[in-house]
């Protein structure tokens, strides 16, 4: 497999971007390589700029959930062409969007839509504080809830890949507002509740942990935080960005039957384009600027284009809710029968094979992976068209587009490597 025109696209982007990519991961950094740069995706498949073709199971990190350039988002994207690509004033489109939103998850009573799932985590923080009147959040090791200062606390996805524990450039004060916890620990929370209980103003989770490689929550997590939340008066913040109409239509929550005060969205939402949003109970939402006074503004939520290919997608999953079973019997063909020596979270089109015979239930057990023998088989997938996250720390997808075809070349190439 050649490389040749990525290498040399790798060595001018470093000159001027810093280590070549617009984000950590893409490197491929932990895994010692060069990243295809790439040229074109259709469907299940994305082609690099030395003519190799993969099949993609990075899905944009969770976005394209029917894959690339499906011709419902397409269209609707030309159609808001023709209008005007930014107002920075209301539309129609807007509303609309929101409506279908609130019709999926109901939690969600009220929607700001934002552009990336940073900033709707950052926000739904923010609001969670200024209706407690509380400083404190609680966070779990190993999440990832985007790149705000407070949160990149024991940060999964890149930090877990890079081994940063803690980013440089926060202050001190800002992660003293941030509780981390282990995953699926309620004694830790009972713990922190006890501590601190009167100043905690959030607890802020992935519902299905998918950013230190995917961990599923264990039997009673979600209800035990459910009910420490309303016993102490905190907010709870269902981080939805890579769940939210990916694991169910309504995300998580509806997957696994608990109603959070918060929830934020991202990734899949847009279809492929940069947008995100928070929600949840109408009395807390009602707190955000102008109607109360959470401020919170951006001068491109809202997008035109970003709104239409969004509403394409959820339009797209309403009028055939059977992608879903599609999407679950595709995934589980993927992760039927792993090799011993690997551990396969899945959590419907969500999926991590760990380098581990043992379970993986929070970020110390993830971390037991074996991290050289994941690299050697992601160079192994690559040579033979498979493109995986080129991290074990980060969940794979599964889309609509991919075919039984490309989950039994996938697998004969995994068997190849196990032999
Ligand atoms: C990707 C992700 C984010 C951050 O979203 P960006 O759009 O990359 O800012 C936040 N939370 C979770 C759970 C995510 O997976």
């Amino acid at each position: 497999m050649q490389l040749t025109r990525s290498q040399s696209l790798l060595d001018r982007a470093r000159r001027v971007i810093p280590g070549g990519v617009n984000s950590p991961v893409r490197a491929f950094r932990g895994v010692g390589g060069v990243p295809p740069f790439i040229t074109r995706g259709q469907g299940a498949h994305i082609e690099d700029a030395d003519g190799n073709s993969y099949i993609d199971y990075v899905c944009s990190w969770g976005p394209l959930l029917l894959g690339h350039r499906h011709p419902a988002i397409l269209s609707a994207i030309g159609d808001a062409l023709e209008t005007g690509t930014s107002f920075g004033a209301p539309t129609e489109r807007e509303v609309v969007f929101a409506e279908k939103i609130r019709a999926a998850v109901p939690s969600m009573e009220m929607v700001r839509l934002v552009n990336s799932g940073t900033e709707a985590t950052m926000s739904a923080l923010r609001v969670a504080r200024g209706f407690t009147g509380r400083d404190l959040c609680v966070k779990f090791e190993g999440c990832y809830h985007g790149h705000v200062d407070s949160l990149l606390v024991k940060a999964g996805s890149g930090l877990a890949t890079l081994g940063i524990a803690d980013t440089a450039g926060v202050p001190e004060s800002f992660a003293a507002t941030t509780i981390a916890l282990p995953y699926n620990s309620i004694p830790a929370v009972e713990e922190a509740f006890r501590l601190h209980g009167a100043r905690i103003a959030a607890i802020i989770v992935e519902p299905v942990a998918g950013n230190m490689g995917c961990v599923p929550p264990a039997p009673g997590f979600l209800e035990s935080l459910r009910e420490l939340c309303t016993r102490h008066g905190a907010v709870l913040i269902f981080d939805e960005v890579m769940t939210g109409f990916r694991v169910a239509p309504g995300g998580a929550q509806q997957r696994y039957g608990i109603r959070p005060d918060l929830t934020t969205l991202g990734k899949v939402i847009g279809g492929g384009l940069p947008i995100a949003a928070y929600g949840g109970r109408a009395d807390i939402m009602e707190k955000v600027a102008p109607s109360g006074p959470v401020y919170q503004a951006g001068t491109l939520s809202g997008n035109p284009l970003a709104v239409a290919a969004g509403m394409a997608m959820l339009d797209e999953l309403a009028a055939n809710p059977s992608v879903y079973d599609v999407l679950e019997a595709r995934a589980a063909a993927l992760c039927a029968d792993p090799p011993p020596g690997v551990t396969v979270n899945r959590v419907g089109s969500m999926f991590t094979f760990f380098f581990t015979s043992h379970p993986v239930t929070d970020y110390e057990s993830a971390r037991r992976s074996d991290t050289a023998k994941f690299a050697r088989f992601f160079h192994h997938m690559l040579e033979r068209g498979v493109y995986l996250a080129p991290s074990q720390f980060e969940a794979g997808f599964v889309s609509a587009a991919h075919t039984g075809e490309d989950i039994a070349h996938t697998v004969a190439a995994a068997r190849e490597f196990f032999a």
